[in-house]
């Protein structure tokens, strides 16, 4: 387990009669952009809320940096950053005031908290937006806000469901860097996401995961070697991964969701 961050074991999760996750095992290692690569409604947001321990699982293992998250959830929590699908910022206050209000609550030293919130607002580049209201900005300003927020208290670990939603090519360029810096450090990012492309230019290795399941791990050379094609697309994986028996509803899913 010493260079994993991430140790899943048989993982489950259901909401009601609604099977989310269906046995998960999965080991996620450090210093590496994870990608979690699937159609919407495969269980990303469900897998990602677990590990953060945000929420509960059925059942099963689950263990961030040698932390059992079944048994300490809160010491979870405190090193691990997450940008939510859908993040819920406070409108009505600044960006300013926000990322100060949630470096307080985790605690991060006054100097050090204002040093690292002028750093990312330069590396993203929302210096001029820092003193506006949060319900003011646009929809990728506040997903730069949120991505922020999740770096504040120098996590050892980042969580991204969906990360480049509502980013611009640069401020998606600007996220990459960032999220290469934090792991070159020996951190390690979990990023979900249903677009294949993004999965491709994003992510070291990745996890495909599909009704629950995960149906192949790797690097994008090892996913191609699996798959058998020296040249296959990432799409091409996938679909070959998913099954040819569900092929058409993973198509039209993937259309449905690009075109977006
Ligand atoms: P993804 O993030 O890949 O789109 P989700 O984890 O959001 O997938 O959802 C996985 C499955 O669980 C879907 O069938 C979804 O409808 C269902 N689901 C997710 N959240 C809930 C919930 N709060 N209550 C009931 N069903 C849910
Ligand atoms: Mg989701």
């Amino acid at each position: 387990m010493s260079n994993s961050s991430i140790v899943i074991r048989d993982l489950y999760k259901s909401y009601g009669e609604v099977q989310a996750l269906g046995g998960i095992d999965l080991e996620i290692p450090n210093g590496q952009i994870f990608g979690i690569l699937g159609p919407n409604g495969s269980g990303k947001t469900t897998l990602l809320k677990i590990i953060t321990s945000i929420m509960e699982p059925t059942s099963g293992l689950v263990v961030v940096n040698g932390i059992n998250a079944g048994e300490n959830p809160m010491k979870v929590k405190t090193i691990v950053g997450y940008v939510p699908e859908t993040p819920t910022l406070y409108e009505s206050l600044t960006p300013l005031e926000f990322l100060g209000f949630v470096g307080s609550i985790r605690k991060v030293d006054h100097n050090i908290l204002s040093e690292r919130i002028n750093r990312f607002a330069s590396a993203f580049e929302i210096e001029d937006k820092m003193n506006n209201f949060i319900g003011s900005l646009s929809f990728g300003t506040k997903q730069k806000v949120a991505i922020i927020s999740a770096f504040i208290h120098d996590p050892e670990i980042i969580v991204l469901d969906e990360g480049m939603n509502g980013l611009d090519p640069r401020s998606a360029k600007i996220l990459k860097n960032l999220l290469l810096d934090f792991v070159s450090a020996g951190k390690t990012v979990l990023f979900s996401t249903h677009v294949l492309e993004v999965a491709e230019s994003v992510c070291h290795r990745m996890a495909i995961i599909y009704k629950g399941n995960i149906v192949d791990v790797g690097t994008l050379k090892e996913l191609r070697e699996s798959a058998g094609e020296k040249d296959a697309k990432l799409e091409d994986i996938f679909l070959n991964a998913t099954g040819d028996s569900d092929l058409k509803p993973v198509i039209e899913s993937l259309k449905e969701t690009l075109s977006k």
